[in-house]
């Protein structure tokens, strides 16, 4: 592979010797990880290689086919460059965890950080999950939805329409646009886009990103700043503006020298000649002034449009979900879908929405017909849904049928609402009539490849 001259130069200039054995690194195969989803625990064990630095990364021996495992669309893993799962020990370090938090991905798409960060808070810790490219945003509900926690929730905006919350989250994560450096092995071809100019743009973007995000931090919280790149000028210049311009405070991590992650004058470097992994940079800081938090419910602003269901129709959900959640329902005043979130975050719930446009809440259950639930797809994949629910276990190729919404065995499916499961792990909805099936699986989810009769499983 040829890479652009001004790259290899900055290269040799940050590396010295060692641009040999980096530049060697990018003609061999990208290592594949995936990271587990700790909410579907697998009732399997398995062999994988574990992620130094997270553990619920695992490296697979080779890439699979992986729309062709039905539990990558059960999600029960996320595949993710294992570099970038380094996040998780970030926030640990930072952050007390058993606290309940308030979190900011604030450029989340396709929802890799997001995944990580859901994985390590608590369960009443709120994950605000924003990406400003409604395109990108669609991916991120996706994502999300297979996830399936509660307490993560979505937004399609940049910092500038987040700002009615003034300072408000614990802890924001800026995974910043860049120029990519860092995935050159992965996709070469990105390389052709690279020029000293575009990574001028990208510092410049990013400060003005990370300027407007500082105003969300609560006095006394943090923020992460990650790239996947190599060049300073993006990574450390921009962490040294932000701790002089700023005035944030840099805070170092405690790590093992046999993780191989290069300590760099403000954050962290990962190279992929020293670790199995693609280049990331990472920096951790901390916003000066007392800890204290926004108080809920008494910001200026529209009034919050979340209309709670009634006793009744919480009385009809109740058996869709697990006995020890405790919920708070909201019909979505356009959809009349339900939405459920954890009952601890219902303020918090009411505060965003008076402040922020274009946010999901939590997950959606489905929708009230004549008393009856119609549930959604993304109530197959929720962490909370009660285990007790009519279901249908398929074996692989037939619950790869089910998710290219091709036709299920009549005689297999019950009458009325079944849950599709595969290995115990929810799917989606069908709905058995006696003579018929109807497979509620949404056409945008299905799968479009030709399923081959036989292909080998990495489990
Ligand atoms: N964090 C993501 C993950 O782990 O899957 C990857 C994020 S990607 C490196 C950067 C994201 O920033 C993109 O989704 C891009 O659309 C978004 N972005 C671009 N301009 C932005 C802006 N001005 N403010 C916030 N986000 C922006």
């Amino acid at each position: 592979m040829t890479w652009p001259d001004q790259f290899v130069q900055q290269m040799q200039h940050q590396l010295g010797e060692a641009q040999n054995a980096f530049f060697e690194s990018l003609e061999t195969p990208p290592p594949v990880s995936i990271l587990l989803n700790p909410g579907k625990p697998l009732p399997f064990s398995s062999d994988l290689d574990l992620v130094r630095w997270n553990s619920h990364g695992r490296y697979l021996p080779s890439r699979p086919v992986f729309t062709l495992d039905p539990l990558f669309h059960a999600g029960t893993y996320y595949v993710m460059e294992a570099s970038s799962m380094f996040l998780a020990e970030a926030v640990r370090q930072c952050v007390d965890l058993s606290q309940d938090l308030k979190v900011l991905d604030l450029a989340a798409a396709p929802g890799g950080k997001s995944m990580v960060l859901a994985s390590v808070l608590s369960a009443d810790s709120l994950l605000l999950s924003n990406e400003v490219i409604n395109s990108r945003y669609q991916t991120l509900k996706y994502n999300v939805s297979k996830w399936g926690y509660p307490n993560i929730w979505t937004s399609n905006n940049d910092a500038e329409g987040l700002k009615q919350l003034g300072p408000y989250f614990d802890l924001v994560v800026v995974d910043a646009p860049c120029s990519g450096e860092g995935l050159f092995r992965r996709e070469p071809e990105a390389a052709n886009e690279w020029s000293p100019e575009h990574v001028q743009h990208c510092s410049a973007r990013q400060k003005k990103i990370l300027a407007d995000t500082i105003e969300l931090i609560r006095p006394g919280g943090y923020l992460i700043y990650s790239t996947c790149t190599f060049n300073t000028l993006e990574n450390d210049q921009n962490a040294e503006w932000l701790k002089k311009e700023m005035d944030l405070q840099p805070i170092e991590l405690n790590l093992p020298e046999e993780w191989n992650i290069q300590a760099t004058a403000f954050g962290y470097q990962f190279f992929p000649h020293l670790l199995k992994g693609e280049g990331f940079f990472l920096a951790c800081f901390q916003k000066k002034g007392n800890p204290s938090s926004v108080k809920e419910g008494k910001s200026k602003g529209n009034r919050s449009s979340l209309q709670k269901i009634s006793k009744k129709e919480k009385t009809a959900i109740r058996p869709w979900l697990a006995p020890d959640k405790d919920f708070t329902a909201f019909l979505h005043p356009k959809t009349g879908e339900i939405h459920l979130i954890p009952a601890s975050l219902e303020e918090s719930a009411r505060h965003i929405a008076r402040q922020v446009k274009k946010i999901h809440l939590g997950t959606i259950l489905g929708s009230l017909k004549r008393d009856q639930l119609v549930p959604a797809p993304a109530w197959a994949l929720s962490i909370w849904k009660s285990e007790k629910l009519s279901s249908v276990e398929l074996g692989e190729m037939e619950a790869l049928q089910f998710l290219k919404k091709n036709p299920l065995p009549v005689e297999k499916i019950p009458k009325g609402w079944q849950l599709i499961t595969y290995r115990g792990q929810g799917l989606g909805w069908v709905k058995g009539l006696g003579k018929r099936v109807n497979n509620y699986y949404p056409n945008n989810w299905r799968i479009l490849m030709d399923i081959p009769q036989e292909h080998t499983s990495f489990w």
